[in-house]
Parts: C-alpha cells; sequence; structure tokens
C-alpha cells in the first residue's frame, strides 16, 4: 500500500484542499477539548483586551487531534495574521530570521514538529521569544558581524507529538502548555456529523456512529474514514453511508471493530509471538516491523497505549492480557507470570 494510502498518515499542513475545508476556523466550531477550549477563550479574550501578543502557547499530544487546527483558530481569533511551518524546512539562521522578521504586530507563527528544530535555530529563537529581538552573525571570520534585529511581539504556537524531546530552554519561554488527549466517542460523533455536513455526504446515525467507533479518538482519522466511506458508498451502493455500508466499507479498509490496521495487530502480535509479550525494545520491534522506531512510537503506539493493549516499562514494550484476547491468543506474560 502507498504511504499516502494509509488512514493513520501524519498530515501535511493543508489549508486550502478537502482536508483544509474541513478545519474548523473558530473556536466554537472546534468540537470536544472543553477544558482546553475555555482556557484559550479566556487567554485569547485578555490579550485582545490589552491589545498585546498572546503568551507563546505549546500544543502537545498524538498526531492528528488538532494541533495544527487551533494555531489556525488561534489567529483567527485574535485577528492577526499567521504565518506555518514546520521545524524540518526552517534549514539556516537567516530562514529563521527571514521568518521573524516579516511577522507583524501580534501575528501568530506556527511551527510543527518543533522539537525537530535545529539546536543552532533554537539559539536564535530564546531572544526572539523573551525579548523581540534576535542577534543574527553576517559574514565569516574576522570580519562577521553580529547584528540586532528588533522583531514586533508575536505569538509562538510551537505543535510537537514529543513533548519529551523539547529542550528544558525551548520549553520553559512557553507560557501557555496544552495537551490535547484522545476525543471521545461522542466527540468524535459530531465531527464526523459536521464534516459529512461540509462535503454533502449523506451518512446516518449509525453509519456515524460505526466511523466514531473506528476512528482512533481521533479526528484526522474519522475524517480520512469518511471519505473512503463517500467512495465506497458512491461505487458500491446509492452513496449514503448507512450501517451496513459503513461496516462494508471498514472491512475493505481492513480497520477492525476497534479501529486497528494490519501494522496494529502485526505490531501486537509481533511482541506476542516472536517476544513472548515482552518486554522488547522499541529499536528491536521497529526492525521486526520493517518500519521506522519514530513512526511506531508517534503513530501507532499512542493509541495502543490508550486502549491498554501496550505498555512501556523500562525494559522495553509488553503486550497486555487485553491485546491477547482481542487477537485471540492464550495468554502467558513472562513479566507477570500470570497464565489463563
Ligand atoms: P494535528 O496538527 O494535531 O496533527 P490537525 O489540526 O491537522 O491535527 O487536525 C486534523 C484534522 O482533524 C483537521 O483537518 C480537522 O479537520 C480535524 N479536527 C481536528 N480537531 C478537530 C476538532 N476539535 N473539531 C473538528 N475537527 C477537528
Amino acid at each position: 500500500m502507498h504511504e499516502n494510502d494509509r488512514i493513520l498518515t501524519p498530515k501535511r499542513i493543508s489549508l486550502d484542499s478537502e482536508e483544509g475545508s474541513l478545519r474548523p476556523a473558530q473556536l466554537k466550531e472546534f468540537i470536544g477539548q472543553v477544558d482546553l477550549k475555555r482556557q484559550f477563550e479566556i487567554y485569547i479574550k485578555a490579550a485582545s483586551g490589552r491589545n498585546e501578543s498572546l503568551d507563546h502557547v505549546l500544543l502537545y499530544g498524538p498526531p492528528g487531534l488538532g494541533k495544527t487546527t487551533l494555531g489556525i483558530i488561534i489567529s483567527n481569533e485574535l485577528g492577526v495574521g499567521l504565518k506555518a511551518t514546520s521545524a524540518p524546512a526552517i534549514e539556516r539562521p537567516g530562514d529563521m530570521a527571514a521568518i521573524l522578521t516579516s511577522l507583524n504586530f501580534r501575528d501568530v507563527l506556527f511551527i510543527d514538529e518543533i522539537h525537530r528544530l535545529k539546536p543552532i535555530l533554537e539559539e536564535i529563537l530564546y531572544p526572539a521569544l523573551e525579548d523581540y529581538k534576535i542577534d543574527i552573525v553576517v559574514g565569516q571570520g574576522p570580519g562577521a558581524k553580529s547584528i540586532k534585529i528588533n522583531l514586533k511581539p508575536f505569538t509562538l504556537v510551537g505543535a510537537t507529538t514529543r513533548a519529551g524531546l523539547l529542550s528544558s530552554p525551548l520549553r520553559s519561554r512557553f507560557g501557555i502548555v496544552q495537551r490535547l488527549d484522545f476525543y471521545t466517542t461522542e466527540d468524535i460523533y459530531n465531527i464526523v456529523k459536521r464534516s459529512a455536513k461540509i462535503l454533502r455526504v449523506s451518512v446516518d446515525d449509525q453509519g456515524a456512529m460505526i466511523i466514531a467507533q473506528r476512528s482512533r479518538g481521533t479526528p484526522r482519522v474519522a475524517n480520512r474514514i469518511l471519505r473512503r466511506l463517500r467512495d465506497i458508498a458512491e461505487v458500491k451502493g446509492d452513496g449514503t453511508i448507512n450501517s451496513e455500508m459503513s461496516q462494508k466499507g471498514l472491512r475493505m479498509l481492513g480497520l477492525d471493530d476497534l479501529g486497528l490496521d494490519n501494522m496494529d495487530k502485526r505490531l501486537v502480535e509481533t511482541i506476542c509471538t516472536k517476544y513472548e509479550g515482552g518486554p522488547v525494545g522499541i529499536e528491536t520491534l521497529a526492525v521486526s516491523l520493517g518500519e521506522d522506531s519514530n513512526t511506531i512510537e508517534d503513530i501507532y503506539e499512542p493509541y495502543l497505549i490508550q486502549i491498554g493493549f501496550l505498555k512501556r516499562t523500562q525494559k522495553g514494550r509488553v503486550a497486555t492480557k487485553r491485546a491477547y484476547k482481542h487477537l485471540g491468543f492464550k495468554y502467558k506474560n513472562s513479566i507477570e507470570g500470570d497464565l489463563f
């Protein structure tokens, strides 16, 4: 299967594609995450009332939960401009300086995958975040000169799936740090209904509920499943996603009752069958699966841990009793010595 065909592929920042059209633009359209919305409402109102830039924001959590969307919403709610980029796309100090100096008063700079920012670029960012100043060196050798540039107050919104990999000086520069959690089935159901309306897809309540239950608590996954089922329903049915059509479509997409795909199942199966349930180190597991360890950690593991199929221990990954049961395997775990 091509990487782009997978339901779980990480996103690219898209503002004008079909996926972009599904992004809520205002806080009131952002479904779920009630506490987080309430807090942002207050912070945004307060900063706007004082005509100041909003404090820098760090958003972290698994992919597809709305970090980029929130970055866009924050700029919309503040009524300011937005520059969106991702850390690996910024290569040299000059690129960083160009981005920072192009920002207008109170603008939002969104940097995705901020944990991947090069240390030399982080150094430029520190004074920019603290004092709205940058210090860049122009030229080389004895003729090199350090130039100080004043910036306009702005807000950095950093997003990461790995808050733990952020250097502590960088992390300490964020005044607002928010974690995004997996959504409830009810929230995802509402997201499916909202997206179906925008895409003019006909989905009945049962169809929407079945999609919601298989979407791993992740809006991006729900939207992707919805678009695939739309295709299937148009070609194989009358265009309506009802209970029968969604069950059939999900089977065609290779998703099981919990929304696990073949890779999720292979991951857990490998731990159970090749490593007696674990513990097994992430690198060993990655080699066994022929998959990148970062992809396993960012995309597959969080949900498997959330549903209690996998545990991260100091010695490595361990498959739980629940995972064995789901796969229909007999449980015998070397760590707990439990047998059933
Ligand atoms: P992240 O940046 O965390 O990887 P995104 O912000 O790109 O995730 O969100 C993925 C998609 O899910 C968006 O295109 C948007 O349509 C949808 N989405 C995310 N959060 C919500 C939400 N709370 N309500 C409605 N749709 C959402």
